[in-house]
């Protein structure tokens, strides 16, 4: 899937996600607040498109929606500090980080890697890019997850444990950024579970609304 910001096309690389970034969410699962981020990847595969069916994996029971802020890398290189971080940023959307949570529990209680609970194809359902200006409060930006028109989880970054720059910042010291990087930046409280046609919306007042419909049949 290609991006398209403005007028320009992006192809994305590599998705970065953020694990146990709100406290609310790190305390419903039961998790130790992190004291550094945890980061996993997804493979280019996972993304969906708005208007796009979200497929049903169907490697396990517990589909689980997380809905998240979703950054998209504008720039080659590494933010050393937090003063640098916003050069590397070009736009916002939302997101969704999929995730099969009995699968994940059993891979955690194993010490396991996640990307079976995780990674799938169709597991990073993705909206439209919002490029930032110098006006988008990227500390103070509200969210709202919807299923079936029901609010399910209300999110603002300004609750997030590591603060957007602060990702920048720490995925800087692993990892030279490239233009077309993501970044899901985790989830706020009230994650729960999909069932087959249901439709699913990811709002913010300075972003946009974006909406999916969970497939219906295999
Ligand atoms: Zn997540």
């Amino acid at each position: 899937m290609d991006l398209l910001i403005g007028n320009e096309t992006v192809r994305p690389s590599r998705i970065f996600c953020i694990g146990r970034n709100y406290v609310d969410h790190a305390k419903e699962l039961k998790n130790e607040v992190p004291t550094s981020p945890v980061v996993f990847m997804k493979p280019a595969t996972s993304l969906v498109p708005e208007g796009e069916a979200i497929p049903v994996p169907s490697h396990g029971e517990e589909f689980h929606f997380e809905a998240e802020l979703v950054v998209l890398i504008g720039k080659e290189g590494r933010a050393v500090t937090l003063e640098q971080a916003p050069g590397f940023i070009k736009a916002l959307s939302l997101g969704l980080d999929l995730t099969l949570r009995d699968v994940q529990s059993r891979l955690k209680g194993k010490g396991l890697p996640w990307e079976c609970a995780k990674a799938f194809d169709g597991s990073a359902p993705l909206g439209a890019f919002k490029p930032i200006g110098p006006s988008m409060p990227l500390e103070e930006i509200t969210f709202t997850c919807h299923v079936n028109d029901e609010l399910r989880q209300s999110g603002n970054t300004n609750t997030m444990i590591f603060p957007i720059k602060t990702l920048v910042v720490e995925l800087s010291r692993v990892w030279k950024l490239l233009p077309g990087d993501l970044i899901y930046t985790g989830t706020p409280s009230g994650v729960g579970p999909l069932n087959r046609g249901d439709r699913i919306t990811v709002a913010s007042p300075v972003i946009g609304s974006f909406s999916w419909t969970v497939a219906s049949a295999t």
